[in-house]
């Protein structure tokens, strides 16, 4: 470790590695600091896998922006660098009425967010595409996929040791303080404890993330910081079912929804999950509780007819950390520089859920300007 960095990234998740590889440059210090024994093994590594195309998030939020443009990016990135995907497309299927209603919402919305290719299907044209779904109508969004978020994190590694960056394993920052216009930063690792200044920090520390903010001494609290923890399970489905549909399929989403609805995913190797679920916990643990199934057989057997309730077993589960409290609005990803706060050049990354992985190289592509307007160049 050094005694002074330039920047210094806190979290070896797919966020922290898409900005450790933007903002890696020659004659930048730049080191990324991650508790655990490698990368990607906290929220990165425990969900859907889904390129989204960035239909659901509210006009002009920084979710909308962001998916959007970190969707372009991400296939760009898997065709040039071989990085594994498919783009499968998707089905948002109504099963009501009152559902096929708000396709037409989530159409207008889709497109005013920039989203390309979107198309409502009637039953008879959806039954064409997919024919073992039952609904009334569905929207077909094209540029809809899923990644190898392994290999993304691992592409985001070697670009930012190519350029220099280090990465240092088994690593937890403990204390930050501001020290005139930069930041003392202390880890702990096997040896114990070791402090050195920075410039910049980067605070990209997932499920954490609000603790490393009030480390900092932000009130947590004021800024709207505080993170609630909502778990996702997923029960993978069997029986060779996997072949019964082609595209991802979604159910269309309540107001208010903490999640985009139990949905059918795909991994690169064809098998199927559903899920995630959503709800509320109070600590970080990732057991997949068995009694959830019926919950998952009666959330998807209204659009997937052909799902039984024994093909379902128990599979992962995920954590989200949410800025959105049970029952309360949406809220939006934070992504700011904190001189308001008195804390010039501490960027924190709050509140980063989905479609945090589609977006993260757009997000790495914003933070990389802030970088670019704090160190002038
Ligand atoms: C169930 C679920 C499904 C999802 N599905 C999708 C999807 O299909 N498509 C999509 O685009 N997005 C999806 N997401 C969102 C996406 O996975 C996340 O937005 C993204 O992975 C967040 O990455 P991160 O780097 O911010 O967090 P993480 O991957 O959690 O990385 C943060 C890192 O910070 C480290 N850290 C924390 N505190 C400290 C400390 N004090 N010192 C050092 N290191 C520290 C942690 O150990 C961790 O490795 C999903 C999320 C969930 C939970």
């Amino acid at each position: 470790m050094p005694y002074r960095a330039d920047i210094t990234i806190i979290g070896a998740g797919v966020v922290g590695l898409g900005i450790a590889a933007q903002v890696a440059s020659e004659g930048r210090e730049v080191y990324v600091l991650e508790k655990n024994e490698t990368f990607g093994q906290e929220i990165s590594s425990r969900q859907s896998g889904v390129i989204h195309a960035g239909i659901y998030y509210p006009e002009s939020s920084l979710k909308a922006k962001m998916c959007v443009a970190g969707n372009h990016i991400l296939y760009e990135l898997c065709e040039k660098y071989g990085i594994g995907h498919r783009r499968l497309g998707k089905l948002i299927v109504a099963t009501s009425d009152a559902e096929a209603g708000e396709l037409q919402t989530l159409l207008e919305r889709g497109q005013r967010n920039g989203v390309e290719g979107l198309r409502i299907l009637s039953k008879w044209e959806m039954q064409e595409l997919e024919p073992n779904i039952e609904g009334v109508a569905a929207m077909l969004s094209p540029s809809t996929g899923v990644i190898d978020s392994h290999a993304l994190m691992k592409h985001f590694i070697v670009k930012a040791q190519d350029g220099g960056v280090r990465i240092a394993f088994q690593t937890k920052v403990v204390e930050i303080e501001k020290v005139a216009d930069e930041y003392k930063v202390t880890v702990e690792d096997g040896r114990g404890k070791f402090s050195f200044t920075t410039r910049i920090v980067i605070n990209c520390a997932g499920l954490y993330c609000d603790k490393v903010a009030e480390l900092a001494g932000i009130d947590i609290a004021k800024a709207g910081y505080k993170l609630h923890y909502c778990k996702g399970e997923y029960f993978s489905v069997g029986s060779g079912k996997n072949t019964l549909v082609k595209r991802l399929v979604f159910p269309v989403p309540p107001p208010k929804a903490t999640g985009v609805g139990i949905h059918v995913a795909f991994d690169l190797d064809g098998r199927m999950r559903l899920g995630p679920s959503t709800h509320y916990v109070d600590s970080i643990d990732y057991a997949v509780d068995n009694q959830h199934k019926r919950l998952f057989y009666d959330s998807v057997r209204r659009f997937l007819p052909f799902i039984e309730y024994d093909d379902l077993e128990p599979e992962m589960a995920g954590i989200r950390p949410k800025l959105q409290e049970p029952g309360g609005d949406v809220k939006d990803f934070v992504i700011r520089d904190e001189t308001d706060n008195g804390l010039p050049g501490f960027i924190n990354l709050i509140g980063i859920e989905s479609p945090g992985l589609t977006a993260s190289p757009a997000i790495a592509e914003h933070v990389g300007s802030l970088v670019g307007d704090l160190l002038g160049k």
